[in-house]
């Protein structure tokens, strides 16, 4: 089993991520029934374009949930374009100003928008949160950092861009998450199978690598930064999944 396999291998938790409403339920129930397992919920870029204002009524019920602790994925997606951009920018301020109202940090989706995402979240004074599956490069890392934010790494720091290394090597060890974004971007050996939480340890190795630090450096760091980033109270890494 995923989750099983994922515990085997020293992963300490779980962040399950929402993509729109349906997906977010799913997402809290999950939570619920797995161990240090929390959830986020919020509406993707990609959806925007099915994005109602009733929707944040919905999302602040869902998180006032325990096992809720940030709102996301949302963000900007100039790649894609599965929505238009002007939907895109609707949902993500009206989505920030939620997590601003509810002091909850977001999970951002950020792909050839950093410009835009920037901007919006210095109008509307969001400063907790994480980039997820970070794309850009040092200096939209170091930007982010600067605006208070978490920078996350994925499955594609193995795959050998330079610029990603980089972005990794120049911001502070306190600011660095670590993530499957499953079921993409398998790293590693596992490159282009379906990825899951266990292989989260071939990132990790990699990030090690890259930084010039153990492995054990990276899990410590990590660990304790994804404690800070969900608020959650300190834990120790030695500890045993209940
Ligand atoms: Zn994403």
């Amino acid at each position: 089993m995923v989750v099983a396999r994922a515990l085997e291998r020293g992963v300490k938790g779980f962040l399950i991520v929402g993509y729109d409403l349906e997906s977010s339920e799913r997402a809290i129930e999950l939570a619920e029934y797995l161990p240090w397992s929390y959830a986020a919920v919020g509406i993707h870029p990609h959806d925007a374009k099915e994005f109602k204002e009733e929707d944040l009524k919905v999302l602040e019920e869902m998180a006032a949930h325990e096992r809720v602790r940030a709102i996301g994925e949302i963000g900007l997606d100039y790649y894609r374009n599965y929505s238009p951009q002007e939907d895109q920018r609707r949902a993500f301020r009206a989505q920030l100003e939620l997590a601003k109202h509810l002091e909850m940090p977001v999970v951002l989706h950020v792909r050839k928008a950093f410009p835009d995402v920037f901007k919006i979240l210095q109008e509307v004074e969001v400063t907790e949160g994480v980039f997820h599956c970070f794309s850009g490069g040092i200096q939209e890392a170091q930007k982010a950092v600067e605006l208070g934010f978490y920078v996350s790494f994925a499955g594609s720091l193995t795959y050998g861009s330079r610029k990603l290394e980089k972005a990794l090597k120049g911001i502070s060890k306190d600011r660095i998450l670590l993530e499957t974004d499953a079921p993409y971007l398998a790293p590693g050996d596992y490159r282009g199978q379906r990825n899951e939480p266990a292989y989260l340890v071939e990132t990790a190795q990699k990030a090690a690598e890259v930084l010039g630090v153990t492995l054990r450096d990276v899990a410590t760091w990590t660990f304790q930064n994804a404690l800070r980033f969900l608020a959650l109270p300190e834990r120790e890494t030695e500890d045993t999944v209940e």
